[in-house]
């Protein structure tokens, strides 16, 4: 049985330990979803396949795995008949084992999944009329407490490994039935006309599940890497949106090496409200912030970031509020797009919701002071589907045990 204990939690604002990349079965074959083409060679070469021939069959074996979603090696039809046992012996295709899957009135699909370990995580699909998203989990739980969110709740269990996190994508696109059909390796032209990607449901992903995928940096970019593989899941960087609470020793990295679209939960403008409200305030201050977002390497009219501010009444939603907002956007000379999110309530929560008006008027102070400021609506709340909902049912901690952590932590700084 794999490792199944709960990972030390560091303080509420530290990087966490990355896990393994590859999280180990019984049955003591490797699961080959969330590695990249060279480590499936160096497997396959360990495995007792020649330097030649291990690259060869990774190359192709890559193929099947990301670009055309097999999970059997017996449909690997351009590898030798004798070859695909081999493999089978040796190596699965996995995905998450689905717990269970709900459908909301709006059309939101919510997915529980399961790790080989036994741990619960949620990804959950949005459609739209031009588009539709996936939001994708990266850890178990979430190592900080921001007040307003359900995830927010929970312990950090653990870090997702690259397999969980693009396993995700792959399980949206099985249940979607989104692989390009056809026979790839008779190319004739019949064939070659069955062979299509065109006109997919699934056209974006957004890194706002549960969990900050910047203290899971090197198994985020991993995954991140096989879904922009233009021989994998061959998805433009410009479709994928990573969210993050403020890591802004990690924001730098994040633009150079992994190059997707940055979105920040900012959802305050005044250090004492952002410090109740989003606790990594306290670390990493909103000027602070604000300049690592001026530095996002990438960030430029055409593509410009995102701020995430969750409607709370009486806490951070007043017209002097959405003043202060438009003053620090233009201060650090930000190419911004705000985007207002009502809260989604959640049981027990400590908030309420901003009324309609107040949002209203938010809303057109921060466009009149030039950006764009559209108000996100709630997607799948009847299913709690809706951003800041997603929590599992393990892993309950009191308020009282998280404020202790943080001040814990913060003595520890
Ligand atoms: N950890 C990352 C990404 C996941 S949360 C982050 O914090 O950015 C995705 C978005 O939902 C964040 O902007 C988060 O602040 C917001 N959110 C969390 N709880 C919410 C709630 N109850 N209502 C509305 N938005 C919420
Ligand atoms: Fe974690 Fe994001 Fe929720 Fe904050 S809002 S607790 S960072 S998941």
């Amino acid at each position: 049985m794999a490792d199944t204990d709960l990972m030390s939690i560091p303080g509420q604002i530290d990087p966490v330990p990355v896990a393994r990349d590859i999280t180990p079965r019984e049955d003591g074959r490797v699961d080959l979803i969330g590695l990249p083409r060279k480590r499936i060679a160096e497997l396959f070469g360990e495995a007792g396949l020649d330097a030649k021939q291990a690259k060869l069959r990774a190359k192709q074996v890559f193929h099947w795995l990301y670009h055309r979603g097999v999970t059997d090696f017996e449909a690997m039809t351009d590898i030798a008949k004798t070859m695909r046992p081999w493999l089978t012996e040796r190596f699965v295709i996995g995905r998450p084992d689905v717990v269970e899957a709900q459908h909301s009135s709006d059309g939101t699909r919510k997915w529980l999944l399961r790790t080989a370990d036994g741990h619960d995580f949620e990804m959950v699909f949005i459609p739209d009329a031009d588009r539709g998203t996936l939001c994708v989990s990266s850890q178990v739980g979430c190592t900080l407490n921001c007040r307003f969110c359900h995830t927010g709740t929970m312990r950090l269990v653990r870090n997702l490994t690259p397999g969980e996190i693009v396993g995700q994508v792959m399980l949206a696109r099985d249940t979607l039935g989104e692989w390009p059909k056809g026979r790839m390796d008779m190319p004739d032209e019949e064939t070659e006309s069955e062979y299509t990607a065109d006109g997919r449901l699934l056209t974006n992903i957004v890194m706002m599940g549960m969990g900050e995928p910047l203290y899971n940096f090197d198994n985020v970019k991993g995954a991140l890497q096989l879904v922009m593989d233009g021989d994998g899941l061959a998805l433009s960087k410009r479709r994928i949106t990573l969210s993050t609470s403020g890591v802004v020793p990690a924001m730098e990295r994040c633009g150079e090496e992994i190059g997707v679209n940055l979105a920040v939960s900012l959802h305050a403008v005044t250090k004492d409200v952002r410090d109740e409200i989003v606790p990594i305030n306290k670390k990493y201050g909103i000027e602070e912030l604000l300049q690592a977002c001026a530095d996002y390497p990438g960030a430029s009219n055409a593509r410009r970031i995102t701020f995430e501010y969750v409607m709370l009444k009486d806490k951070n939603d007043s017209d002097e509020d959405a003043r202060e907002l438009v003053r620090l956007l233009k201060a650090f000379k930000l190419p911004a797009k705000v985007n207002l999110i009502p809260f989604n309530p959640w049981p027990g929560a400590p908030y309420e919701c901003s009324t309609p008006e107040r949002i209203r008027s938010f809303s057109n102070i921060v466009f009149e002071g030039g950006i764009s400021a559209p108000v996100r609506t709630p997607r799948g709340r009847d299913i709690d589907a809706a951003c800041g909902q997603l929590k599992t049912a393990a892993q309950k901690k009191s308020r009282a045990e998280r404020d202790r952590e943080a001040a814990a932590a913060e003595a520890k700084d």
